[in-house]
């Protein structure tokens, strides 16, 4: 049978007679039903959230910090029950599901530990200068359905220290751990000041055209922030999108092969690689080529796959049926063009959309797989001999996200990262993020940045008090 969920709307619990079902993409069954928010209920909620603005932003930032305290606590409460609900919508490996919300919990408690800077200076003619930062007004905060709680959470956490007034929307395919979450916070926040409303694909863009949305937090692919940014042009909304990523790994002759195969198999395949900072393009040095694509698809090949709740399972299903037709419309693609697989390209019957990891031996630089943002289970791996080379050609994207760089020469390595064009590189590692650290996409991977203090006062305009 399936669950009936309900959004939050100025601090009331409702459900909806038009409800969007939600699937469980390991069986494709229907789990549950949720709200499908209307034109009306978000006029409403915008307004409650605009009005809920005058007291919240006036409210003393350590009160503010204290709810954030809360609602931290409130979610490591429910970790265990979040935590089977986005494995129940996502298909990701419980554990990596628990890793997920207890992320939450230390995203909320490292937010309410920040405060806002404020400059002073008097100058010589005695005039004091005072730039100190106010919060927006409403912020939409906009979700994928690859990491549906952490990814709101990044963005109603600051928005809300900062005094900004929410409303979270998350993906139509993920939105039942974040509906949970508006259930758990709705004590936690005065009416008003946090909301969450489930909608199918027309609800994103009326939140991003209405007027009084000050302004957009979004994470999603390229092609759709792109949309968002058009439609917030009319009314001049803030933005931070943080959007799609084509990360290049770059292995260097001198590492231990076995074990940089195996993170780097996680680097590529974690969440079944839809990860925005999955490492998407592997260079490998020529000299270890061989040695290093034997070790990673040993790694695929040992790498249990199914539901996400059962015991010992590494890689999940992928998240929705348009991601898996894309995905297998890639591998097919890499076939047709007579590119081999190491392993994988095979994709069994469903039910669920189960792909096994798929490696494409070192295809040309203009093959689709190397060249678009998979956002699945393939990866190609793909030979360099030389640094100024792989750096050309890793810099070589319309995107900009993250990338790595593997050597035992840890100061090499810094160098060569130093030269990739790219928002995070990490050396010797993948996937590390930390609320206390920027993230930030460059050229089409995003503009503005979350997490750090620089996250934070993106949820802030300047005010400069003269006299
Ligand atoms: P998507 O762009 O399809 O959707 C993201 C969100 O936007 C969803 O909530 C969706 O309902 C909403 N949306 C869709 N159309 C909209 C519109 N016109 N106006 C406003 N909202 C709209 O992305 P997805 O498929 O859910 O996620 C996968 C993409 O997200 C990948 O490209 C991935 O790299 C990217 N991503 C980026 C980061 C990052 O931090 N840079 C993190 C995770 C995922």
């Amino acid at each position: 049978m399936s669950e009936k969920f309900k959004l939050l709307s100025n601090g009331r619990l409702l459900a909806l007679p038009a409800t969007l079902a939600v699937l469980d993409p390991a069986t494709e069954q229907v789990i549950a039903e949720v709200p499908d928010c209307t034109a009306e209920l978000l006029d409403t909620t915008v307004r409650a959230a605009q009005a809920a603005f005058a007291g919240w932003s006036t409210t003393p930032l350590p009160d503010r910090a204290a709810r954030l305290q809360a609602l931290a606590r409130r979610i490591g409460e429910h970790a265990d029950e979040l935590a089977a609900l986005l494995t129940r919508e996502q298909g990701k490996p419980l554990a990596m599901a628990r890793a997920e919300v207890l992320g939450c919990v230390h995203w909320c408690r490292s937010f309410a530990a920040m405060a806002l800077p404020v400059a002073e200076r008097t100058d010589a003619a005695g005039i004091r200068w005072v730039t100190q930062r106010v919060p927006l007004g409403v912020v939409a905060a906009i979700a994928p359905w690859n990491f549906p709680l952490s990814l709101a959470v990044w963005k109603l956490a600051p928005a809300l220290l900062a005094g900004n007034t929410v409303i979270v929307k998350p993906s139509p395919f993920t939105p039942l751990a974040t509906l949970r979450l508006g259930e758990l916070a709705a004590d936690l926040f005065p009416p008003g000041v946090l909301n969450v409303l489930s909608g199918g694909d027309a609800l994103g863009p009326m939140l991003t055209a209405h007027p009084g949305i000050a302004k957009v937090a979004f994470t999603g692919s390229t092609a759709t922030g792109r949309r968002v940014m058009a439609s917030a042009a009319p009314t001049l909304k803030h933005l931070t999108l943080e959007l799609g990523g084509n990360d290049a790994a770059i292995v260097m002759p001198d590492v231990d092969v076995a074990k940089v195969a195996r993170r780097l198999f996680m680097g590529a395949f974690l969440n079944s690689g839809q990860v925005c900072i999955a490492a998407k393009r592997i260079f490998v040095h020529d000299s270890i080529y061989a040695a290093f694509a034997a070790a990673f698809v040993a790694a695929a090949r040992a790498a249990p796959m199914g539901p996400g709740h059962q015991e010992g399972v590494l890689l999940g299903p992928v998240q929705n049926r348009p991601q898996y037709e894309r995905v297998k419309d890639l591998i097919a693609a890499t076939r047709d063009a007579g590119h081999r697989f190491l392993t994988g390209g095979e994709v069994p019957e469903g039910p669920g959309y189960f792909i096994p990891p798929t490696v494409v031996d070192n295809p040309p630089d203009d093959a689709r797989v190397v060249v678009e943002e998979p956002f699945g289970p393939i990866v190609p791996l793909l030979r360099f001999s030389d640094v100024d080379e792989v750096v050309r050609r890793a810099n070589d994207s319309e995107f900009g996200l993250g990338g790595s760089v593997w050597s035992a020469d840890v100061g090499r390595a810094r160098a060569i990262a130093g030269r990739l064009q790219a928002g995070t590189v990490w050396i010797n590692n993948v996937h590390l993020l930390d609320p206390q650290s920027p993230f930030a996409g460059r050229k089409q991977s995003g503009i503005g940045a979350e997490n750090g203090i620089e996250g934070l006062l993106e949820f802030t305009a300047i005010q400069t008090l003269v006299g």
